[in-house]
C-alpha cells in the first residue's frame, strides 16, 4: 500500500483521511481511540463492493478527579465542502501535537468525526477528477450518475419532531392547559411562552400542537425535489448517515456540537425555526436558550473578528430545516424533559450546538492552496474559541 500524506491545504482522498487517522492513533494511543459508528455502502459503479466507515477519533487524556467536558466536533456532511473535511483534520493534528493545548485536553474529552459523508466525499471526487471539493454536496443514496442523483442533503433530513416529544403534545386540550401550568411552575417555560401560549383558543392551541406533532422538513420549497442539491430525504431520518449519528449523539452526553461547513465565515443559531414560524413554539425554551447562545458567541466573537452571528435566514438568506444542530439541540431538549429532571440537569442546561461555516461566501467550494490554508486556520482557531470559551462559561 501506498503511503498517503495529509495535505491540509489541498484535497484528500477517503484513503488518506482513513491512514491519517491510523496513524494518530497508533502514535498517541495512550489516550485516543478510533472507531466507526456506521459503515456506508458505495454507490459508485466502479467501487460497487467497497464501503465507507464514518470514523471518530475520540481523544480522552485521563486526569484524576476531573469533571470533564464531552465535546463533538463534525466535518464533511457536504461532499463538495473540503475545507470542513480538513478543518477537523487539522484540529485532530494540533490537538495531539501541539503541547499549547495540553490544559485543552486536560478539560474536555473531544470526540472528532472528520467526515460524516464518506460515499458523497468519493464521488465528488470520482466524478470531478480535475476539481475535487468542488460540486456534488448530498450523500451517495440512490446515486446513477452527476445529472440522475436522489441523494439526501444530510443536513435536510433530520427530522425533529419523530425524535422529539412535544412538551405539550397530549390529545386532550384540558391536559395540554393543565401541563402548561405545570411547567410554568416548574419552571420550565418562560412567562413569555407562558402567556403567549394560555392565550391560544382551544382549536388553535390544538391545531399548533398536532402540527408540530407531525412537522417534518419536507414541505419547504428548497426541499422538495428529488434531484435539488437540498433534497431532505424521502423520509425523516432517512440517510444511513444521519441514523448512525443520531444513534451516537444518543449514545453519549455531550456538553457542546460544532459542526463544519464551508459557505462564507458565520455560526449559526440552532433555533431558527422559532423566528419563521413564531408562532408553532417548537423550542420551548426559546427566549432563556436564545440569551444563553448569544452570551456564549460573544465571547467567542470578540477574539474572533472573522465570523458573524445570527439564524440562518439572515445570514445565507434562506432558512435551512431539519438541519442536525437543529436536532441536537432538541433532542437534548427532550431528554431534560422527559428524564428525571434532577439527573444530568446542570450539565444539560449547558448544552450547545452550532452550525460553522468557513470559507468564500457564495463561491464555489473549490479553494486555491492559499485559500484553504486560510481557511482551515480560521476553522481550527474557530473550534479551539469555541472549547476555550466553553471551559470558563
Ligand atoms: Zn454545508
Amino acid at each position: 500500500m501506498s503511503r498517503h500524506i495529509f495535505k491540509y491545504n489541498n484535497f484528500n482522498n477517503y484513503n488518506s483521511i482513513i491512514s491519517q487517522l491510523i496513524n494518530h492513533n497508533i502514535k498517541h494511543n495512550n489516550y485516543t481511540k478510533l472507531y466507526s459508528i456506521g459503515n456506508i455502502k458505495s454507490t459508485q459503479q466502479k467501487f460497487k463492493h467497497q464501503n465507507y466507515d464514518i470514523n471518530v477519533l475520540q481523544i480522552n487524556k485521563t486526569f484524576p478527579n476531573k469533571e470533564k467536558n464531552n465535546i463533538l466536533i463534525i466535518g464533511g456532511t457536504h461532499s463538495r465542502e473540503i475545507t470542513s473535511v480538513n478543518i477537523v483534520m487539522k484540529l485532530i493534528d494540533e490537538l495531539l501535537n501541539n503541547d499549547k493545548y495540553e490544559k485543552i485536553l486536560k478539560t474536555n474529552n473531544i470526540y472528532l468525526l472528520p467526515l460524516l459523508n464518506p460515499n458523497g466525499y468519493v464521488i465528488d471526487n470520482a466524478q470531478f477528477k480535475n476539481i475535487p471539493g468542488c460540486q456534488y454536496r448530498k450523500n451517495g443514496e440512490n446515486f446513477i450518475d452527476i445529472k440522475t442523483n436522489y441523494g439526501t442533503d444530510l443536513n435536510r433530513n433530520s427530522g425533529i419532531v419523530n425524535n422529539f416529544i412535544h412538551p405539550l403534545y397530549s390529545s386532550s386540550v384540558d391536559d395540554i392547559r393543565k401541563k402548561i401550568d405545570q411547567l410554568y411552575l416548574k419552571n420550565e417555560i418562560d412567562f413569555d411562552f407562558y402567556n403567549y401560549i394560555k392565550s391560544y383558543p382551544d382549536n388553535l392551541l390544538i391545531r399548533d400542537i398536532e402540527y408540530c406533532k407531525k412537522f417534518s422538513t419536507w414541505n419547504f420549497n428548497s426541499n422538495s425535489h428529488i434531484s435539488s442539491d437540498m433534497f431532505c430525504g424521502f423520509s425523516q431520518n432517512s440517510a444511513p448517515e444521519i441514523k448512525y449519528f443520531q444513534q451516537f449523539f444518543l449514545k453519549n452526553s455531550f456538553d457542546l456540537v460544532l459542526s463544519h461547513h464551508s459557505n462564507g465565515n458565520i455560526i449559526l443559531n440552532p433555533m431558527s425555526y422559532n423566528i419563521i414560524n413564531s408562532k408553532v413554539k417548537l423550542f420551548p425554551f426559546f427566549n432563556s436558550d436564545k440569551k444563553r447562545y448569544t452570551n456564549y458567541v460573544n465571547k467567542v466573537i470578540i477574539s474572533n473578528n472573522v465570523y458573524k452571528y445570527d439564524y440562518d435566514r439572515n445570514l445565507l438568506g434562506y432558512d435551512v430545516f431539519g438541519s442536525m444542530n437543529e436536532w441536537c439541540h432538541l433532542a437534548n431538549l427532550s431528554q431534560n424533559l422527559s428524564q428525571n429532571m434532577a439527573k444530568n440537569l446542570a450539565k444539560k442546561k449547558n448544552f450547545y450546538t452550532f452550525t460553522l461555516e468557513t470559507g468564500i461566501e457564495h463561491s464555489t467550494y473549490y479553494l486555491d492552496e492559499k485559500e484553504l490554508n486560510n481557511a482551515v486556520k480560521n476553522g481550527v482557531n474557530l473550534s479551539i474559541d469555541f472549547i476555550n470559551k466553553y471551559e470558563s462559561s
